[in-house]
C-alpha cells in the first residue's frame, strides 16, 4: 500500500478533466486537495456532443440549476437516436430512451404486443412509446403526472467546449487550483510511481494521485506507465471523423440523428446555436478526400467552419489503473461515438473511483476491483455497438458486408439467438443499456423473435387488444399539448434569471 492520498493531480482540462476536478472536489473535497493542469496550447479534442440521460446524476451532484445548465451549454433536449439508412437504405427506427407500453412483473411488454401482432394486431411497437411520438412530433415538456408511463425520460445534446467552460467554473468555485503549462517531463519512484509532474516553465507538480485526462495518447497511463491497449477495431473498424459545424436548422429536433453511409454514418446533432455534424468512417473503407466532400454536400445548412479530421482507434486502456495513475475519457480507451457513451465512460470512471477512493494508500484489491468493473463496462458497451453494424443487410458496399459476415464476441451472439428465439432479454449486471434499449436496436435492425412467453396467453385476445388499445390512447393524449421542443427551450431558458 502506498502512503494515504492527500493530493491529487488531474492532468488534461477537456470534459474528463473538469467533470473528474469538479466531482472529486465536490464529493472527496474536504479530505484532498485537487490540482488540474492543462496547456491551452494543446487544446482539447473538442467533439463530444450528445449524452445520455445517467448525465442528469452528475448535474444532481454538482448541483446544477438545469435552466441555467441549458442556457449556458446552448443545450437542446435528447430523446432519442434516429438510426437512418442502418439495416437498409431508405429505412429507419429510433433508440428511444424510453420504453415501450409498459412494464409487467414477469414479462416484457413486447411479449404481450407480439402475440397480438401474431393475431393482426397493426401497430409498430415504437407507437407505445411517448419518446418515439414526441420525437415524430418535434415535442418536448415533462408531463405533470404520477404515472409512470408517462414519464419522458430524456438526455441532453450541448456544446462541448461551452461544457467544459461551464465544469471548470463550478469546479474552481469548489476550489480546485488551475495550473496552465505543458508538462515536459514525468518524474517516477524506483517502483514506477509517479511523484510529480514537470512543466516547460520549470514549475513542479507533486501528487499522490494522478488522474490521467490528457486525451488519446495518455501520457501517464500509456507514454509513462506503458498499461496497454486492447485493440477492438477489428470488430468496430471505423477509425476516423470529420467534423463541421454548422448553422441551426429552422427547427431543432429533439433527438440525434445517426445516418449510415457506404463506409461508416454521419451525426446530426441540434443545437440552440447551431448544428454539430460529423462523418464517422473506416479509413481501410473509405478516402478522406471522399469523407470531405460527403460531408459538406450531406450539410443542411451553411458550414461554419473547416471540416476537421479527427484519427481514434477503437479499444479500451488494458489496466485503466495502473500504479497511481487512473486514466479517464479518451486515455482510457474510445468506443466510437454511435450511442454517445465517451461522456458517459467519464462520469462512471469518476463515481467508481470515488467509491474506491484509496484515501489510505494505493492498495492492488481497490486497482483490481476497478479495472474488473471498467473492463465489463466497456465490453458490454462494444457489444451493444457490434449489434447496430453486425445485424445489416445492406449490400452497397464491402464495408457492409464485411461487418455482416465477421466472428462476433459470443456474449453479444448469446444475446442476439436468445432473442431472436424467445423474445428473451436479460440486463447483464450492471449493464448501461437496458432491456428496451437492446430490443430496440435488434427489431430496429431486423430481429423479430420467433416466440413469446405464455404469460401473454393469459388472457383473451379481445381483452389483450383493448388493454394495448388503452395503453396507446394514455400515451398519445398529452401529445396535444405538449409544447414544440423550441418554444419550450425558449421559456425554459427565459425562466432563468441567474
Ligand atoms: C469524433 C468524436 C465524436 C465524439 N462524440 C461524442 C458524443 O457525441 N458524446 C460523447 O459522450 N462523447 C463523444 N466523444 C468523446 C468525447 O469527445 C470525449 O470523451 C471528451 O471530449 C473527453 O475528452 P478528454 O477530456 O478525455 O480529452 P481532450 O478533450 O483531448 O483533453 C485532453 C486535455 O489534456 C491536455 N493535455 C494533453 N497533453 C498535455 C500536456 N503534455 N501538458 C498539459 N496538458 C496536456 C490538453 O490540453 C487537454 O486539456 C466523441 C469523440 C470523438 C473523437
Amino acid at each position: 500500500m502506498t502512503k494515504p492520498v492527500k493530493k491529487v493531480v488531474i492532468l488534461g482540462g477537456g470534459t474528463a478533466g473538469w467533470m473528474a476536478a469538479a466531482l472529486l472536489q465536490k464529493v472527496v473535497g474536504p479530505i484532498i486537495d485537487v490540482e488540474l493542469v492543462e496547456s491551452e496550447a494543446i487544446g482539447t479534442v473538442g467533439v463530444g456532443e450528445a449524452t445520455i440521460p445517467p448525465i442528469k446524476l452528475v448535474n444532481q451532484v454538482l448541483g446544477f440549476n438545469e435552466a441555467e445548465f441549458i442556457k449556458e451549454t446552448n443545450a437542446t433536449i435528447k430523446l432519442a437516436i434516429k438510426f437512418e439508412n442502418w439495416k437498409r437504405q431508405g429505412e429507419s427506427y429510433y433508440h428511444t430512451f424510453g420504453a415501450p407500453g409498459k412494464s409487467f412483473a414477469f414479462c416484457h411488454f413486447h411479449h404481450f404486443w407480439k402475440r397480438a401482432v401474431d393475431n393482426g394486431y397493426s401497430e409498430s411497437l415504437w407507437d407505445f412509446d411517448l419518446n418515439y411520438l414526441c420525437c415524430e412530433e418535434g415535442k418536448f415538456a415533462q408531463i405533470n403526472s404520477k404515472d409512470p408511463i408517462l414519464d419522458l425520460v430524456y438526455a441532453y445534446h450541448f456544446d462541448a467546449s461551452l461544457y467544459a467552460k461551464y465544469l471548470r467554473k463550478l469546479a474552481e468555485g469548489f476550489g480546485v487550483t488551475r495550473t496552465e503549462g505543458m508538462v515536459q517531463k514525468v518524474e517516477q519512484n524506483e517502483q514506477g510511481y509517479i511523484e510529480a509532474l514537470h512543466l516547460k516553465s520549470g514549475q513542479k507538480i507533486a501528487g499522490d494521485l494522478f488522474i490521467d485526462c490528457s486525451g488519446f495518447k495518455g501520457l501517464l497511463i500509456q507514454e509513462t506507465l506503458g498499461a496497454g491497449f486492447d485493440d477492438w477495431s477489428h470488430w468496430l473498424p471505423c477509425d476516423r471523423a470529420v467534423a463541421v459545424p454548422s448553422e441551426r436548422f429552422e427547427h431543432t429536433a429533439p433527438y440525434t440523428r445517426s445516418i449510415a453511409h457506404s463506409a461508416g454514418w454521419q451525426w446530426r446533432i441540434p443545437l440552440q446555436h447551431r448544428n454539430g455534424n460529423g462523418l464517422v468512417y473506416s479509413s481501410s473503407h473509405y478516402d478522406e478526400q471522399d469523407a470531405m466532400d460527403l460531408i459538406m454536400q450531406n450539410l443542411e445548412s451553411e458550414p461554419l467552419d473547416d471540416p476537421r479530421v479527427i484519427r481514434f482507434k477503437t479499444g479500451r486502456r488494458r489496466k485503466q489503473w495502473h500504479r497511481n495513475v487512473v486514466s479517464v475519457g479518451l486515455s482510457s480507451g474510445f468506443l466510437e461515438p454511435l450511442e454517445s457513451t465517451s461522456i458517459h465512460l467519464i462520469q462512471s470512471a469518476i463515481v467508481r473511483l470515488i467509491q474506491l477512493f484509496p484515501h489510505q494508500g494505493i492498495d492492488d484489491a481497490n486497482v483490481a476491483e476497478y479495472n474488473r468493473q471498467s473492463k465489463v463496462e466497456f465490453e458490454q458497451i462494444r457489444d451493444f455497438l457490434i449489434l447496430h453494424y453486425h445485424l445489416n443487410e445492406r449490400d452497397d458496399s464491402q464495408f457492409w458486408r464485411d461487418l455482416r459476415e465477421m466472428e462476433i464476441p459470443d456474449t453479444l451472439a448469446h444475446k442476439m439467438s436468445l432473442f431472436a428465439e424467445s423474445g428473451g432479454l436479460f440486463r447483464e449486471q450492471n449493464d448501461l443499456f437496458l432491456e428496451p434499449s437492446w430490443m430496440q436496436v435488434m427489431m430496429g435492425q431486423g430481429i423479430m423473435p420467433k416466440d413469446y412467453h405464455p404469460i401473454a396467453n393469459n388472457m383473451p385476445q379481445d381483452k389483450l387488444f383493448a388493454m394495448l388499445n388503452e395503453i396507446l390512447r394514455v400515451k398519445r393524449e398529452p401529445l396535444s399539448k405538449l409544447p414544440m421542443h423550441d418554444a419550450f427551450l425558449k421559456t425554459y431558458c427565459d425562466s432563468y434569471r441567474g
